[in-house]
């Protein structure tokens, strides 16, 4: 689950590490006063005003606004609360900033990129630091990938400690290794306890009075943690999901928008990888992943189809069921009433193979429907292409 960097801060606080200050609103009534309370609390003239959306590259978007005066601040606040905000990192048509952030303004020395995230290869979790911290961290990791340090901590005793101090050696930075041991200790701490699959701070940077601060904060939550932690659950913000995988996790599916035209159907995780991988192979793009779960009836199958469906680049649907648990001989009847109740313009492919496999193939051939039938993987995946 993504969060928002002012809830991430809220998080980051809790371990005691030190951020940026400030204060979110989401009303314009309340600019005015926000950032009074900002000056007047953290003593500072200069405020960063800072959309709150769930994307990066925010600065270079124009969401994040350094702001000299009270005035200032105001006309940004004003400009950037309600604006349309197109990033590298969200669509192509951006996204609504419904909350901004006014912070304390630091003086920054030094910008860092600082993570910890779950290195699957290595079985551990690894830190990942740059002193090319800031916001193009990812020109550097594709123009100078040498220039970001990894430092992978397993359960040994010593592990986080000679992490630590190898990144401290790599970056010269003796002179505040106390700071920093405790800090990396905290954030590594958060990391773990809050169940993060990312902890991102970029930049941490060190300030002209030689403080460490996050002055950015990237948190997103292990979803299958979210149980242990129910204020952290709080935290989801649903205006800034993908609406049809909101609407699809509200009906208990598994989906995920992708950028194809093959829309997919399948029962299982495995078998619905394994699909989309075998339309690429036929040479065509999945729209989506779509696992409707073990147990799938008429309901699943009927609501599957809206939600493939309302993804307009869909131009063929490959429903491909292992009948295992669920038969065959069911879902072929809620293609059937899907297919009978929802107005089609995609051409539907559908293999059903397993228990009553038979069945299903009589109701779909006696059915009059107008669909594609397919026996094997390979040649349903090369018909729902063909069909595009
Ligand atoms: P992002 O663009 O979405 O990653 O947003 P950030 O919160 O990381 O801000 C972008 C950039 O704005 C940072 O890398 C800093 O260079 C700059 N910035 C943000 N806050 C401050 C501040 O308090 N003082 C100064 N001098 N620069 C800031
Ligand atoms: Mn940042």
């Amino acid at each position: 689950m993504k969060i928002h960097e002012y809830q991430a801060k809220e998080i980051l606080e809790k371990f005691d590490i030190p951020i940026q200050r400030g204060y979110p609103l989401d009303d314009k009534k309340d600019i005015n006063s926000t950032i009074r309370k900002v000056q007047e609390n953290f003593d500072t003239e200069a405020v960063i005003v800072k959309a709150q959306v769930h994307a990066g590259g925010r600065g270079k978007g124009g969401g994040v606004k350094y702001c000299a005066t009270y005035e200032d601040a105001q006309n940004a606040a004003n400009s950037i609360l309600g604006m349309n905000l197109i990033t590298h990192q969200t669509d192509p048509e951006g996204k609504k900033v419904n909350k901004i952030l006014i912070t304390e303004a630091l003086d920054i020395k030094k910008e860092y990129y600082f993570a910890i995230t779950f290195d699957r290869s290595k079985n551990c979790d690894v830190f990942i630091v740059s002193d090319e911290g800031g916001v193009d961290i990812e020109e550097v990791a594709k123009n100078s990938p040498e220039k970001i340090i990894k430092a992978w901590i397993n359960d040994s005793e010593n592990s986080l400690l000679n992490g630590i101090n190898e990144i401290i050696s790599k970056l010269s930075l003796e002179k505040y290794q106390n700071q920093i041991e405790d800090i990396f200790r905290k954030l590594y701490r958060c990391y773990y306890e809050s169940d993060c699959s990312l902890l991102e701070i970029n930049p941490l940077v060190i300030t002209t009075d030689d403080d460490i601060i996050a002055l950015d904060a990237k948190v997103n939550i292990d979803s299958n943690a979210l149980f242990r932690h129910p204020e952290i659950t709080s935290y989801r913000d649903k205006s800034e999901e993908n609406p049809l995988e909101l609407k699809a996790s509200e009906y208990g599916l598994n989906y995920i928008k992708l950028d194809g035209n093959v829309g997919c159907m399948v029962n299982g995780a495995g078998l619905a990888m394994a699909t989309m991988d075998i339309i690429k192979h036929y040479g065509g793009e999945p729209a989506n992943f779509l696992d409707v779960g073990g147990a799938a009836n008429v309901e699943t199958i009927k609501n599957g189809f809206k939600i493939i469906l309302s993804d307009r680049n869909v131009k063929s649907i490959l429903i491909n069921i292992f009948g295992g648990i669920v038969r065959c001989d069911r879902v072929a009847n809620g293609v059937i009433q899907a297919v009978k109740e929802l107005d089609l313009d995609a051409s539907v492919v559908v293999r059903l193979q397993g228990t009553n496999a038979d069945l299903a193939k009589k109701i779909l051939d006696d059915s009059g429907i107008n669909i594609i039938s397919a026996e094997t993987i390979n040649e349903a995946a090369k018909k729902a292409v063909e069909a595009v």
